[in-house]
């Protein structure tokens, strides 16, 4: 006897049979993978040089950070790549540094994009203060495959040299090519002037801004807003009446490596002036170089009025002045400059300018000291920053700089 199954109950059966399929389908195309330790690379634009990475859980790594060159109690910065199959997985690191007392990895907070042009802050657990060799950070789930993370808001060298090759194509720009890093990347300097303004040469005021710790990266994005402004149509006076100079990587090998501080030879780059001059014996390679293109400056007919070394540490941005002989002589005096800075500051992300007679400094082997002592000009230690979790506030508060120095050296 042939058992007839019910019409309804088979299309019941069939359709169970049939979702039953479709759901395994789907979770065949949705399954994610979980990281591997194959799907990190530290040698990148932005990198960390000798980071070891190992596999503790699902999406939970540990990376040991290894140390600068010749500093062995100075951790590289956490900067590396996911470079395939990041999504649909989040990631927790646990991070630490093996090399004894000394700096730290963790005083800023990271970042994470998946182009490397739009930056997502991401903050450690703990921080240096609490916990200053070790420290874990919790990646949310990731919606693209390719993902950086780097150290505050990073920029790398290639990012810097993209965005000078941009500007070169406005007409009041020249790229100098002053010499090679160690590792023979182009040592880059950008000059803006209108080449055309009515003003003669020496009589234009110069400024030179320049980064000497290459891991300072808040720092370039408040130059890079310096830049920005000056090229723009609010500039065009600036461009007419002065010169401006800017380094964005006075150790442009630094970012791959994820050195904070130094160069190839494990020189603190803020540490590098030799206030007695130029000299290619005493002084580590890219320092020489870009001392003698400084001296070779202050012997043109347009020699730096106030030299700006560009820096990050904690809180908002803070500039400490030495004055040079311009300021309360052919300018009003400095406390001018400082309301000037009030004044264009209105979400309050400058300090007010303070002068630093008295304070301790680090000596004329830094790149305020050791310029102000060498010519006498004018010496602005810019630091902080380290508050600030984004580049589109370290760019506004570069154009907080740049409109106040354009409207006190009028
Ligand atoms: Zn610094």
């Amino acid at each position: 006897m042939i058992h007839k199954l019910n019409p309804i109950v088979y299309l019941q059966i069939a359709s169970i049979f049939f979702i039953v399929q479709f759901s395994a389908c789907a979770q065949e195309e949705n399954r994610i993978t979980p990281l591997t330790t194959e799907d990190f690379r530290f040698d990148g634009p932005l990198g960390s040089d000798g980071a070891h990475i190992v596999e503790i859980d699902t999406n939970y790594f540990k990376i040991t950070l290894d140390h600068a060159p010749n500093q062995p109690g100075w951790p590289n910065k956490l900067n590396f790549e996911i470079h395939q199959n990041a999504k649909g997985n989040d990631l927790t690191l646990e991070v630490e540094f093996e090399g004894g007392p000394g700096m730290s990895f963790n005083e800023y907070a990271q970042s994470w994009s998946y182009d490397g042009l739009n930056w997502n802050p991401v903050h450690w657990k703990y921080g240096r203060d609490e916990s200053p060799q070790y420290d874990i950070l919790k990646l949310p789930v990731f919606e693209e495959d390719h993902v950086y993370v780097g150290t505050q808001v990073p920029m790398s060298f290639e990012d810097a040299e993209g965005m000078k090759k941009k500007w070169e194509e406005h007409p009041h720009t020249s790229l100098h090519t002053i010499g090679e890093s160690i590792h023979g990347r182009p040592l880059y300097r950008l000059e803006i002037t209108d080449p055309t303004s009515p003003f003669a040469p020496e009589n234009r005021w110069v400024h030179y801004f320049a980064n000497q710790h290459p891991g300072e990266h808040n720092s370039q994005w408040r130059m890079a807003g310096m830049v920005d402004w000056i090229l723009s149509e609010e500039g065009e006076d600036f461009r007419q009446r002065s010169i401006s100079h800017f380094i964005f990587f006075m150790s442009p090998d630094a970012p791959t490596y994820g050195w904070y501080r130094v160069n190839r030879e494990g020189i603190d780059m803020n540490r590098s002036y030799r206030p007695e001059g130029s000299n290619r014996e005493e002084q580590t390679h890219e320092a020489y170089l870009w001392q003698k293109d400084l001296e070779e400056l202050m012997a043109s007919e347009t020699p730096v009025t106030t030299i700006w070394a560009m820096h990050t540490w904690q809180g908002i941005v803070e500039p400490l002045l030495r004055p040079g002989p311009e300021i309360g002589s052919t300018l009003g005096p400095w406390t001018e400059f400082r309301d000037i800075i009030k004044k264009n500051d209105p979400d309050s992300l400058v300090k007010p300018l303070a002068v630093r007679e008295g304070m301790p400094g680090y000596g004329a082997v830094s790149w305020t000291e050791g310029p102000h002592e060498q010519f006498g000009i004018t010496a602005i230690l810019c630091e902080g920053a380290g508050a600030f979790y984004t580049k589109e506030i370290n760019v506004v508060s570069g154009e907080v700089l740049i409109k106040s120095i354009a409207e006190y050296y009028n």
